[in-house]
C-alpha cells in the first residue's frame, strides 16, 4: 500500500483534497474536497444512498438540521456522556485520547504478527496457509493473547469509568509520547466533545445550542412525522447524509478523523425482540455493500465492542484496512429504544408505533448503520492509489479506483490539435456527456494525457485519431490493463454504458 504521505500529496496535487482556508496555514482537521474529490464524495454518497434508499421500498430519506433543539442532546446523552479520555504528555504538552494511546500500542504487536506471517510465507512457499499459521503459531498466538488481554482491560475500565487504571495501563505498558519520548503523563480525564454555540441576537436571550455530533438524532426527532406521513410498516428505515461535527482531540491521519465531517446514517425501526435477527441481518449487508466495489475481502473485518456505548446492547465496527492499519470505517449498533424512549421522556410526547400484527403499541427498537463519508473516501482513495511498473521498467502512477466511483469516466483525446481531430473528439465528447462525466485533453503527447488519467482515476480514455477521419473508429483504452482496442464510433456510447452501468455493481450487493 502506498506510503500515507504520498496519498496525501496526491490528494492535493490532483485536485482531490486541500487543507482548509490554507493562505492562512490551513485549520487542524478541517479539509475541503477539490474539483475531483468533491466528485468521488457525491459518486460515494450516491452509491450509497441508491443501495439504501432506492433498493428498499421500506427505506426513505430526510435532511434534518444540522442545528436542533438543545434537549435532544440532552436526551440522546451526549450533553453527559459524549466525552473521550484524554491524557497530556508533562512534557511535550501534547494532548493524547488515552484509549487511542493503548490501541496504537496493540497496532504495534499486531505489525509484528503480520511480520512473523510474512516471514513464514516466505518460508514454506506455495504450501503456507495463513490461517493455519496465525491458530497454531505459539509466537503468534502469545502476541495475539497479549493484545486480546490489554483491549479488554481497557475496555472494561473505561466501561467502569474507571480512569485511574486507564493511566495503569498506559504506564504498565510503558508507553511513551510519540512527540518527546517521555513518560511523563498526567491523570487521564473526560473531555466533551461537543461545539457549542449561540442562536439569537442580544446576549440575554440568545439560546445555547450545538453543532449535531451525529446525524441519527435528526431521524430519531422525526421518526413519527416520518412514519405517519410515510404511512410506514414496521420494519423500516430512514436514511440521512450529513454534516456532523466533533471538537477531537487528537485530529491527525488526514481525512480520517476531522472535526466536521460527513455521515451516511441509516435507523432501521423494528419490533423489540427482533433487534439479533436485523442486527446480524445489517452487518451482512453492510460488508456486501463495502466488498461490491471490489477493493479486496482481505482488507476488512468485523470488530465486535467489548465496551457498549449507553445506548447499545451490541455493537459492531467494519475495519478497513488504512494505510496505518485496521480501523473503524463504519459502525453498525443495535440501539435498543433508547433514543426514541429518552425522546419520549424529555419531550413528553409519545413516539410509539401501533403494530397491527401484534395488535399493540411499543416504542420501536432500533438497528443502526453509521459510516463516515470522509472515511470512505480515505478508504477508496488510499486503497487505490498505487505505483506500477510496467513491463519496459518505467512507472506509473495509478488511481484504481472502481470506475463507477471515479470523478471522470471518459477522457476523449485528439491525437494532434489540428486536421479537424479536435472538432470530432469534442463532438463526441457532447455526444456523451448526456450520461458520463466527460473531460476533455489536447495538451501535450498522448502517452503523457494517458498518464495524467491513470493519474486521475479516470477508466476510460478515447482517442480520436487521423484514422477515425477515414474509418469512423477510435481507440478505447482501459486504465487498468493499457488495453487499447479499435472500436467503432457509433459503437462507443453503447459499450461505456454497459461498462460503467451503476446496476452492475449494485446487483452484486
Ligand atoms: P472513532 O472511534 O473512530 O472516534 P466513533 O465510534 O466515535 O469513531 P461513530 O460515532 O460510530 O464513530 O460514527 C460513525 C462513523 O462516523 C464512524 O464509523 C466513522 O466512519 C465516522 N466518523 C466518526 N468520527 C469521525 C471523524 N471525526 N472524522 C471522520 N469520520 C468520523
Amino acid at each position: 500500500m502506498t506510503d500515507f504521505k504520498k496519498i496525501i500529496s496526491h490528494a492535493k496535487e490532483y485536485g482531490f483534497v486541500f487543507p482548509s482556508s490554507e493562505i492562512y496555514d490551513g485549520l487542524s482537521a478541517v479539509y475541503d474536497y477539490a474539483q475531483n474529490g468533491v466528485a468521488l464524495k457525491k459518486n460515494i454518497r450516491d452509491y450509497w444512498w441508491k443501495s439504501m434508499v432506492q433498493l428498499h421500498y421500506n427505506i426513505v430519506g430526510i435532511d434534518a438540521s444540522i442545528f436542533m433543539h438543545p434537549t435532544t442532546w440532552k436526551a440522546s446523552g451526549h450533553v453527559d456522556a459524549f466525552n473521550d479520555p484524554l491524557i497530556d504528555n508533562k512534557d511535550s504538552k501534547k494532548r493524547y485520547r488515552a484509549d487511542v494511546l493503548v490501541e496504537d500500542y496493540c497496532g504495534k504487536i499486531e505489525n509484528k504478527i503480520d511480520k512473523e506471517i510474512t516471514k513464514a510465507a516466505k518460508r514454506f512457499g506455495a504450501a503456507f496457509n495463513p490461517e493455519e499459521f496465525k491458530t497454531t503459531n505459539p509466537r503468534v498466538l502469545g502476541y495475539q493473547e497479549k493484545i486480546n488481554t490489554i483491549l479488554k482491560r481497557l475496555g472494561q475500565s473505561l466501561e467502569k469509568e474507571d480512569l485511574a487504571d486507564v493511566k495503569a495501563l498506559i504506564e504498565e505498558l510503558e508507553i511513551a509520547c510519540p512527540e518527546s519520548g517521555s513518560r511523563n503523563w498526567t491523570d487521564v480525564k473526560q473531555f466533551n466533545l461537543m461545539f457549542g454555540t449561540k442562536l439569537g441576537a442580544s446576549a440575554e436571550s440568545a439560546m445555547n445550542l450545538y453543532l449535531r455530533p451525529e446525524t441519527a438524532q435528526g431521524i430519531f426527532v422525526n421518526f413519527l412525522n416520518v412514519q405517519k406521513t410515510g404511512r410506514m410498516k414496521i420494519p423500516f428505515g430512514i436514511a440521512q447524509t450529513g454534516k456532523a461535527f466533533r471538537n477531537e482531540i487528537v485530529a491527525r491521519q488526514f481525512i480520517f478523523r476531522m472535526r466536521e465531517f460527513e455521515q451516511m446514517e441509516m435507523q432501521f425501526f423494528i419490533p423489540p425482540g427482533t433487534q439479533k435477527e436485523w442486527y446480524e441481518e445489517w452487518k451482512k449487508t453492510r460488508l456486501s455493500w463495502h466488498l461490491s466495489l471490489g477493493m479486496g475481502e482481505e482488507n476488512y473485518r468485523f470488530h465486535d465492542h467489548e465496551k457498549l456505548a449507553h445506548y447499545a446492547d451490541a455493537a459492531a465496527d467494519i475495519e478497513f484496512k488504512f494505510p496505518f492499519g485496521f480501523k473503524e470505517l463504519e459502525g453498525i449498533h443495535s440501539r435498543t429504544d433508547f433514543d426514541l424512549s429518552s425522546h419520549e421522556e424529555f419531550s413528553g410526547k409519545k413516539l410509539q408505533y401501533f403494530d397491527p400484527e401484534r395488535n399493540e403499541n411499543y416504542v420501536p427498537y432500533v438497528v443502526e448503520t453509521s459510516v463516515g463519508l470522509d472515511r470512505m473516501f480515505l478508504a477508496v482513495f488510499s486503497w487505490a492509489l498505487r505505483e506500477e511498473t510496467l513491463e519496459d521498467g518505467s512507472t506509473r502512477t495509478l488511481l484504481k479506483l472502481p470506475a463507477i466511483l471515479a470523478p471522470t469516466k471518459i477522457a476523449v483525446l485528439p491525437l494532434v490539435k489540428k486536421d479537424g481531430l479536435p472538432e470530432v473528439a469534442k463532438k463526441l465528447m457532447d455526444d456523451l456527456k448526456w450520461d458520463h462525466a466527460v473531460a476533455y485533453d489536447e495538451k501535450d503527447a498522448v502517452g503523457r494525457r494517458y498518464r495524467r488519467q491513470d493519474a486521475l482515476g479516470t477508466p476510460y480514455c478515447i482517442t480520436i485519431d487521423h484514422q477515425t477521419l477515414e474509418d469512423q473508429t477510435v481507440t478505447l483504452r482501459d486504465r487498468d490493463t493499457m488495453k487499447q482496442e479499435r472500436v467503432a464510433l457509433d459503437s462507443i456510447s453503447g459499450i461505456l454504458n454497459e461498462k460503467l452501468d451503476i446496476k452492475n455493481w449494485l446487483k452484486s450487493i
